[in-house]
């Protein structure tokens, strides 16, 4: 089984959501996303957790399987975020935002985990980012993620990381941000001037655009009549995409992206049925592959090349 190393945010998060509220329930991007990916790929996480983080998160995430052994504790306080959402669920406003043990953190990465092949940069301080990925020995594919308080206070620390980057991830109006242009499709092309090959813009209940070159392919999401609580989506779905691209062992064939894409909005339509990462730590592949072909049976859309070669027939 292919490898993912991933370092990001392991956060108490606390939501409001038009569905209800959650108050220090699991999350974190590094969480969401090791949670998603594993179900393709073995994943081992990179982070720091302060003595206050519940004995049972670490054991809900070694228990699927996932290698804790780069999960600090240090002490002090875990990171906590707490946000909410309106009518619309993909624009999250952060009320709070405390790094608390996240300020300090240097990891060190272990000589196993310097070797992994595929690296996700998840949501967190960009330097932070820059740092883990220096000590990887030469990884077959980089991917990354950032949001908006990161945008906005480093800006220039995200560029630099770009510059080493396959992969990038973000959300439509962090797109605009981060490359001051309207609209995703400028941003995206922005983006991609400064370095990386694939660009995936995710809108949330609009759905997701990936920039391969010159090409944008464009995505709808999975049809969900209610979305319970949208945190983590965009982590879950990177967990689906990197994981499954994960297992292919193939970064640059479009063919494989497009499904990766399509993986993602998978990974990302169960996580927002339920609080927290409650509806994505006990899927079964079986279930996932299943919502997958649902998915690409509904995208499809059947050529008309006869019908048009009738009407060409009969017009000449
Ligand atoms: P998303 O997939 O974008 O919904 O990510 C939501 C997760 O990101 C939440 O579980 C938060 O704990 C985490 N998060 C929020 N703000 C930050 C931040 N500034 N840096 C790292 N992680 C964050």
């Amino acid at each position: 089984m292919n490898s993912i190393l991933v370092v990001g945010s392991i956060a108490l998060d606390t939501v409001k959501t038009t569905e209800g509220s959650s108050c220090d329930a699991l999350g974190g991007s590094a969480t969401f996303f090791s949670l998603a990916a594993r179900y393709f790929a073995s994943v081992s996480l990179v982070g720091v957790v302060g003595s206050d983080f519940p004995a049972e998160h670490r054991a809900l995430l070694s228990g699927r399987g996932i290698d804790v052994s780069g999960l600090k504790t240090a002490k002090g306080k875990t990171f906590r975020w707490s946000g909410k959402y309106g009518r619309d669920a993909s624009v999250a406003k952060t009320l709070a935002t405390h790094l608390n043990v996240f300020k300090d953190f240097r990891p060190k990465l272990s000589e196993a985990h310097r070797k992994i092949p595929v690296i996700f940069l998840a949501n967190i301080d960009p330097e932070l980012q820059a740092e883990v990925l220096a000590q990887m020995k030469s990884p077959a594919l980089v991917a990354a993620d950032t949001m908006n308080f990161w945008i906005g206070s480093k800006p220039e620390a995200i560029k630099e990381l770009l510059a080493k980057v396959d992969i990038f991830f973000c959300n439509e109006d962090e797109a605009e941000a981060l490359a001051e242009r309207p609209n995703p499709l400028q941003a995206a092309e922005v983006i991609a001037s400064w370095g990386p090959s694939v660009v995936v813009v995710k809108k949330g209940e609009h759905g997701s655009l990936m920039k391969i070159g010159s090409r944008f392919y464009i995505f709808p999401p999975f049809p969900l009549a209610t979305i319970k609580d949208p945190t983590g989506a965009g982590d879950s779905f990177a967990g689906g995409f990197l994981g499954y691209l994960a297992s292919a062992g193939v970064y640059d064939d479009v063919d494989h992206l497009k499904r990766a894409m399509a993986y993602g909005s998978v990974l990302a339509s169960f996580n927002v049925e339920d609080f927290s990462t409650k509806n994505i730590s006990d899927l079964d592949r079986d279930l996932i592959d299943e919502r997958f072909h649902d998915f690409v049976d509904r995208m499809s859309v059947p050529r008309s090349d006869e019908l048009i070669k009738t009407r060409r027939a009969v017009a000449a």
